[in-house]
């Protein structure tokens, strides 16, 4: 491959909108004539529905079918279940099987085939070259592989992209591997990729002068200030990927300006449980994402209408200044770390903001972890933020309290109020580094916690 060609997929990745579009209906009808034949779950829930699945013949009539959930996947398979009703391959066809840590019990199964290896991993090429990745690129994965399919799937792109992959699985790798190495870009979280930076520096390296001229973050959502001092530590751009078990791979491209979302593999619905309808274009819902097969394809599993918990805004639908004709949303936010105080909904990336005011950087490392306390009906909530200061005894606390304040009640009126009523308080309490209670708990750290 050229290093220089923008694109990986040139023909579908600038397909004018209507042709786009006429490819999505073509597999919209292909998809659910597959599920109807292929997955026992939607066999029996187009019966159920009395829905003849010739019907479906463009990507509105998908909007009339039901949304199903995790939950739907957890009902129907072992142990609720004797098969697993959303397997839609015989077993001499699934390559791999994954299952989805969930927060609640039994874990979704997914079956994958090779073909559907090859799809992701067409999503993930594209992504990368829209990053400017490609030949000679050296790239370190920190995203763990094993039932997680990202980091395999990032591997698999690499091979197509004729670009290095050095697979540690984890940001903890030694030093040494930068300077062997040489990498040109790493894929990893905020925090690893901070904490790296910090490992390098104390070892003299300097991550400006490490040769690493692109991060890519991904699994999830981080606040724009985040990014911009990950940005500013390695002197390189930061690029945000989206991306799940499920099929969904989105990434942002040169512009970094909203996720192009693979149109032609995955349609995405934006949709409001609390009015129970899809929301009109620009306003912010829950993604409802639907598989999306080429003509005579196979798939060890799909999904329609399924919803993803996590929320986001559709940005555009029109042609991206990369040249890219495929959608365009905002990074989504994990509505499991939405809370609600008085009728007012914060989510974890809202605390982030405020912790990473520019001028709070100059004392903190950029660890938090905020806790809700309290009892409405006893009119006082309170949010108690923990936040690690590189040397608590030079702290600047009042400053770093004041941008926090500032930059979370912003555009939250409501809150703002509560606050000045003295019905929502903030606290805080500043930490030595490896001072909060995260580094205790093993697996995903949770940053924001009810604890009401
Ligand atoms: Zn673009």
């Amino acid at each position: 491959m050229d290093s220089s060609e923008p694109y990986f997929n040139p023909e579908i990745e600038t397909l004018d909108r209507g042709e786009l579009d006429a490819l999505i209906e073509e597999r919209v009808r292909y998809t659910a004539k597959y599920a109807a034949e292929n997955s026992p779950f939607y066999k029996k829930w187009f019966e159920k529905q009395s829905i003849d699945p010739a019907e479906i013949k463009t990507h509105e009539d998908l909007l009339d079918l039901p949304i199903i959930s995790g939950k739907t996947i957890r009902e129907n398979q072992p142990p609720e279940m004797k098969e697993f009703m959303f397997k839609s391959v015989p077993w001499e066809d699934v390559f791999t099987v994954h299952e989805t840590s969930g927060t609640s019990g039994t874990p979704k199964s997914f079956f994958l085939t090779w073909e559907d290896w090859e799809r992701y991993s067409e999503k993930y090429a594209r992504i990368f070259r829209s990053q400017g990745f490609g030949p000679g690129d050296r790239v370190v994965v920190c995203a763990s592989y094993g039932m997680n399919v990202g980091a395999n799937t990032m591997t698999l792109a690499a091979r197509q992209l004729g670009m290095s992959i050095i697979p540690e699985g984890k940001c903890t790798f030694p030093l040494r591997v930068i300077e062997s190495y040489r990498p040109t870009g790493i894929v990893g979280s905020v925090f690893k990729l901070l904490n790296l930076a910090r490992r390098m520096r104390i070892e003299g390296i300097d991550p400006q002068e490490s040769g690493v001229d692109k991060l890519v973050v991904g699994g999830e959502a981080f606040a724009e200030e985040s990014r911009n001092y990950l940005s500013e530590i390695w002197g390189c751009p930061v690029y945000n990927t989206y991306g799940s078990t499920e099929g969904t791979m989105c990434g942002e491209c040169s512009e970094v300006f909203g996720l192009h979302v693979p149109e032609d593999f995955v349609h995405l619905d934006i949709y409001d449980p609390h009015i129970g309808n899809y929301v009109p274009e620009g306003e912010c819902g829950r993604v409802i994402l639907s598989t999306l097969l080429p003509v005579g394809a196979k798939a060890g599993n799909l999904l329609l209408n399924y919803d993803t918990e996590d929320t986001t805004v559709v940005l555009t639908r029109k042609q991206c200044p990369c040249g890219r004709t495929h959608m365009k949303i905002m990074t989504p936010q994990r509505e499991a770390e939405t809370v609600w105080v008085g009728g007012a909904p914060f989510n974890r990336v809202d605390v982030e903001k405020g912790v990473f005011q520019r001028e709070n950087m100059d004392y903190l490392t950029g660890e938090y972890e905020a806790f809700l306390y309290g009892d409405e009906d006893e009119g006082e909530t309170i949010l108690r933020v923990s936040i690690e200061c590189e040397n608590p005894d030079i702290c600047d606390r009042d400053l770093i309290e004041e941008n926090f304040i500032r930059a979370f009640l912003r555009y939250k009126p409501s809150l703002s109020r509560a606050y000045t009523e003295g019905t929502f308080k903030i606290v805080f309490n500043f930490t030595d580094p490896m001072g909060l209670e995260l580094h205790r708990i093993k697996g995903r750290p949770k940053r924001l916690v009810d604890r009401r």
